[in-house]
């Protein structure tokens, strides 16, 4: 599987018969080949997460779905590609060719996705991440935790190829809360449990954060699964 990273937490995952596109708001996107069915993804609403410019891609290419999260408008997608649109809520399930997609709710507005497909599982969080802050009140924080643990323990023990996790400096010293309880769901220590590989995201290009992150955990079993993203672009096979 080839993974491009474009922006924020926009990836361009391409399978043997399948390519996934992840919540692209901007940035380059690479060539995309004929004769493979696009499915793009849209986790909400938020400019950072979807831009209806990706519905340009239907123009060229006739095996293209759109899966966006239930709360992006139906007027914003085109009257031609209504018909090859889904609007999912959190909890629900979508097939189409070979692609299995679920929803797992979100701690922010939308949904996460869950896909199946080519033999591989990919995790794409969205927004779905333990947003703690340290100026909100305790029990604010404290549902927060709840939450997010609760709407992700679907993938508790879940064997994934990809998985794209929020990682986000402005959080401060909550930065790594979710990443780090999301490698608590699987015993990291063996190799074949968890992710395979997980992409930081929604980094706001600031990529030191993932630095900070393997420097402040140097005994995590995760360590070796996390992918060091450098720029926009960059390429990674695995
Ligand atoms: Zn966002």
């Amino acid at each position: 599987m080839k993974i491009t990273y474009i922006a924020h937490s926009g990836f361009l995952a391409e399978l043997e018969d399948t390519l996934l596109l992840f919540d692209y708001y901007q940035g380059d996107l690479p060539e995309l080949p004929d004769g493979k069915m696009l499915c793009v993804f849209a986790s909400h609403r938020h400019p950072d997460h979807f831009n209806p410019e990706v519905f340009r891609l239907a123009e060229e290419r006739e095996n293209v779905y759109f899966i966006l999260s239930r709360d992006i408008w139906k007027s914003r997608v085109p009257e031609s590609l209504q018909d090859r649109t889904v609007h999912l809520k959190a909890g629900e399930e979508w097939k189409q060719g070979g692609v299995t997609v679920q929803t797992l709710r979100s701690t922010d507005e939308g949904v996460a996705f869950l896909v199946e497909t080519d033999g591989c599982t990919l995790y794409h969080a969205g927004d779905l991440n333990d947003w703690r802050w340290d100026g909100e009140p305790d029990d604010w924080n404290r549902t927060m935790a709840e939450k997010f643990r609760r709407y992700i323990e679907p993938l508790r023990g879940r064997r994934m190829d990809a998985a794209f996790v929020p990682l986000d400096p402005r959080q401060e010293k909550n930065y790594a809360l979710g990443l780090d309880y999301f490698l608590t769901l699987s015993d990291y220590r063996k190799p074949e449990n968890g992710a395979e590989k997980i992409y930081p995201m929604h980094c706001w290009d600031d990529y030191g954060i993932i630095e900070r992150w393997l420097l402040e955990h140097p005994d995590s079993p995760g360590r070796e699964r996390i992918v060091k993203i450098s720029k926009r672009g960059e390429i990674f096979i695995q």
